[in-house]
């Protein structure tokens, strides 16, 4: 994740203040109450014991494996879409992890974020927050989605590869997500996608969401509407940020794409890529938040897009 650039070729917008009002009452309320950020944290306590979890390693098999597990007590299947990817320090294998809920439509919303850790060599990184709190997040959306009815098809994405391997740059980083739109751009699937939410850095347990200017203006409306329908909207902040993160290779296609990254993560966001970045830092009621946050935010879309 890169902070503080635009994306190439986005324009970036002055966020204005909006203030939605609120949807019709949600229909289904059971879905966003049934996210439960406890069992989420209880997912992320078992993947941050499995380690520094970088792309290529034993312990992101694990990750998978553990993923994987948890999916079928859901009644869900994971699938793995392996590829090489071509960086700094030489190709890399690296799985993306998908899993596809049927719906009443073929069109597909995406909830999408990285399970995978930074690399590093000179001290541990187990990435509670970063890696680990998205991997966990859509865990829980997963088997809260598989028992509900849903009107579009759901795909809930674990993108390897977010991290760059040297600086992030076009080449270096995003290798998930560039990998997933290079795919469905060659499939034709692309246009199937009406919306892709990223969630990354959600465990922070003093959360803070800026509203993301690479990302879709009206869909992270949609975001923060949702976040203050349920009360959250203390936690999703309107004064704007730039950030680089999965959600970009979406919007750079075309796709309707939104961001929801806690980027001060500690006072001056010390904690992040850093040996602190550890469960003590983390706590369930932020996966509650955004959890419900984005099945809110999935109740609004299924409102309002046709
Ligand atoms: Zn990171």
């Amino acid at each position: 994740m890169l902070s503080g650039g635009k994306a190439a070729g986005l324009l970036g917008v002055v966020a204005a203040a909006l203030l939605v009002p609120g949807l019709s009452a949600p229909s289904g309320l059971l879905g966003v109450s049934g996210f439960s950020g406890g069992r989420a944290f209880e997912d992320l306590k078992r993947i941050v014991a499995l380690g520094p979890r970088p792309s290529g390693s034993v312990a992101l098999a694990k990750t998978r494996q553990e993923i994987s597990r948890q999916l079928k007590l859901a009644g869900l299947m994971a699938e793995e879409d392996n590829f090489t990817a071509s960086t700094p320090v030489g190709p890399v294998p690296m799985t993306n992890v998908i899993v596809r809920i049927p719906g009443d439509q073929k069109k597909i919303v995406v909830v999408a974020g990285h399970y995978e850790t930074k690399r590093f060599s000179d001290f541990r990184f187990v990435g509670a927050n970063d890696g680990g709190s998205s991997a966990a997040c859509l865990v829980e959306l997963s088997r809260v989605l598989a028992t509900r009815k849903n009107k579009f098809t759901y795909w809930l994405v674990f993108f390897d590869g977010e991290e760059a391997f040297g600086d992030f740059s076009e080449t270096d980083g995003l290798y998930g997500s560039r990998h997933l739109v290079r795919k469905l751009a060659a499939s034709g699937e692309l246009s199937r996608l009406e919306a892709v939410i990223v969630v990354d850095m959600v465990a922070d347990s003093d959360l803070n969401i800026h509203r993301e200017n690479n990302s879709t203006p009206w869909l992270t409306d949609q975001v923060f509407t949702a976040a203050r329908r349920l009360g959250y909207g203390r936690y999703f902040l309107d004064d704007p940020r730039y950030y680089i993160d999965d959600h970009v290779p979406f919007v750079n296609a075309g796709v309707a794409a939104v961001n929801l990254l806690d980027f001060s993560y500690g006072h001056g966001n010390r904690y992040w890529h850093t040996a602190e970045d550890t469960l003590d830092k983390c706590s369930p009621f932020s996966l509650t938040i955004v959890g419900r946050t984005v099945m809110a935010t999935l109740e609004g879309l299924e409102q309002t897009l046709k």
